[in-house]
């Protein structure tokens, strides 16, 4: 990996994870994210043959997910007190920062802005936030502030929002 990527992944709290090599601005592009763009239904047969792999699938619209292996997006944990958020701009993912994040720190995202109220998977969270909520469940569960604050700097997506009136 070049000096001048954007993130590292590194040893954190949970295993591994990226880590900023450099300052990001609140609001800045950190780094689109690649994988392969695979069908909800694979998805599903992953959680028999490969969970793991299907649990670090990333949702990317309505009935699709973005499979990360070997991306910077395999590696995206989640943080209860996220300093990033991942957005849908012009057809792809991206990871944009949501305040002044540091070299070295851990940038990590809020699961829940990608589980649309369709969604039945949650996950034990153990992210060391004072905020933690315990357990990650889909968006339309998240405390009403929280889902406030995401909702005013676009970090939950449309095609999430538009699960829970559907
Ligand atoms: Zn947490």
């Amino acid at each position: 990996m070049r000096a001048t990527e954007p993130l590292r992944i590194d040893r954190v709290r949970n295993g591994l994870g990226l880590v900023a090599n450099r300052a990001f601005a609140a609001g800045a592009l950190i780094t689109p994210l690649r994988g392969r763009v695979v069908s909800a239904r694979s998805v599903w047969r992953w959680w028999d043959s490969d969970p793991r792999r299907a649990a670090n699938c990333i949702r990317f619209d309505a009935d699709r997910y973005l499979d990360p292996s070997g991306a910077w997006g395999e590696f995206a944990n989640h943080g209860c007190r996220p300093n990033a958020a991942i957005m849908r701009e012009r057809g792809r993912l991206v990871l944009r920062s949501l305040r002044l994040i540091r070299a070295g720190d851990e940038v990590l995202h809020d699961y829940s802005t990608l589980l649309g109220a369709d969604d039945v998977w949650t996950m034990r969270c153990n992210c060391g936030a004072r905020a933690c909520r315990g357990r990650v469940r889909r968006f339309d569960r998240l405390p009403e502030p929280t889902l406030r604050r995401y909702r005013s700097r676009g970090a939950i997506p449309g095609f999430i929002l538009r699960t829970a009136t559907r």
